[in-house]
């Protein structure tokens, strides 16, 4: 859908404001405007829920506030089939449970087959009918019980202990690269260059070839979720699938970023995690390490790494990350993204992260001191 912004009127803008106005983030529902006022609620939002702040209401923002309008205990949430219950609520359901022991997977905010299947398990515990749906006296049994456990996160130290288990090797692992965008008129940040014009989705499709290639040579297996230009535009959402239903062990996004300032410079990750301090660990873990490789070997500006709930991190179930390599938008940044030699230093970064995330932790190493040229010899005396 198109954006909804500034100067809009309808329904749809009433029914933001009608949202904003019960989450307090706007004091009066009224009038039916897209105004400075309604757009600032709906920077605060995206702030507060972990989504790109732009101040216009897209697909995503959208589902977040549609999401919103739900507190837990406000409506009876069930597994159901083919489109599946969605929202806050249920991911407050899910964080709960996940802190009582009860494993719903990733707390991703969908209804479905496993968070039903936690749920009549708690239900069989304290003797309620095991239907796997969250009404009235699933409510109050879980306030009853929930206060007196532990909190410990136990899914993310699931996640962590399921990757460490899979060993140090590269070989045989598989491995998602997403080059963004790409697809009918998505080509994600575009700067004219005299006769030429240098796009995002041109740019990160070269640097998820190269990986491609890279990765391949090191004994993984690669899969890359488009081609150089694809008849479609893809959602975050098809590729999370995609990655899932091939069993992939680890997905890298790559984007670049663009803004009105020339200014803005440098590089940035990405990795799962809401406003209540829920993280995927490996997830973090990734993005330290992408980042601090790509600064240490390239020198880019480090704008660090942050918890975001975007639909590709939040859906995915294998540790994510999205790396926005550079400002296209920044001359410093753009004079060096489009050097073939500074996107090989950029894959050589993000090879040195990968390699050190299969190492067990008391082995690992200084950033930028893998050689990667080494690697398939180095991993065959550590095997
Ligand atoms: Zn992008």
């Amino acid at each position: 859908m198109r954006s909804i912004r500034r100067g809009d009127t309808g329904p749809a803008v009433s029914e933001i404001r009608s949202i904003l106005t019960v989450l307090e983030l706007l004091s009066d529902p009224e009038p039916d405007l897209f105004d400075e006022h309604l757009e600032n609620a709906v920077r605060a939002f995206q702030q507060s829920r972990g989504l790109g702040v732009d101040g216009m209401v897209g697909d995503e923002t959208w589902r977040a506030l549609d999401g919103a309008r739900w507190r837990l205990g406000s409506r009876t949430l069930f597994h159901s089939v083919p489109d599946a219950l969605t929202g806050e609520d249920v991911r407050a359901l899910q964080e709960r449970l996940l802190e009582m022991g009860y494993d719903t997977g990733r707390p991703d905010s969908v209804y479905g087959a496993r968070t039903a299947h936690a749920v009549a398990q708690f239900q069989r515990e304290v003797g309620l009918t095991p239907d796997g749906s969250c009404g009235p006296q699933t409510m109050k049994a879980l306030r009853r019980l929930g206060r007196k456990v532990v909190g410990g996160r136990p899914q993310w130290l699931r996640e962590a202990e399921a990757f460490r288990q899979s060993g140090p090797n590269l070989v045989g692992k598989t491995i998602v690269i997403d080059p963004g965008h790409g697809g009918g008129e998505d080509a994600g940040v575009v700067v004219p260059d005299g006769p030429l014009r240098w796009t995002e989705a041109d740019l990160v499709f070269d640097l998820a070839a190269r990986l491609e290639g890279r990765l391949a040579a090191a004994g993984m297996r690669v899969h890359l979720t488009r081609g150089p230009s694809p008849a479609e535009p893809m959602s975050g959402t098809e590729r999370a699938a995609l990655a899932n239903t091939l069993g992939a062990d680890l997905l890298i996004s790559l984007h670049l970023d663009g803004q009105n300032s020339p200014a803005a410079e440098g590089v940035a990750t990405y990795h799962y995690g809401t406003g209540s301090g829920s993280s995927s660990t490996v997830g973090e873990r990734l993005a330290n390490l992408v980042q601090r490789e790509i600064v240490v070997r390239t020198g880019m500006h480090d704008c660090r790494t942050h918890a975001k709930t975007w639909d590709l991190l939040r859906l995915t179930r294998m540790p994510t990350v999205r790396v926005d390599l550079g400002y296209l938008t920044s001359p410093v940044d753009r004079e060096r993204l489009i050097n073939p030699m500074f996107r090989e230093q950029i894959v050589e970064a993000i090879l040195a992260a990968v390699q050190r995330m299969y190492f067990p932790v008391e082995r690992d190493v200084p950033t930028g001191s893998i050689d990667v040229r080494q690697l398939r010899m180095a991993l065959a005396d550590r095997a």
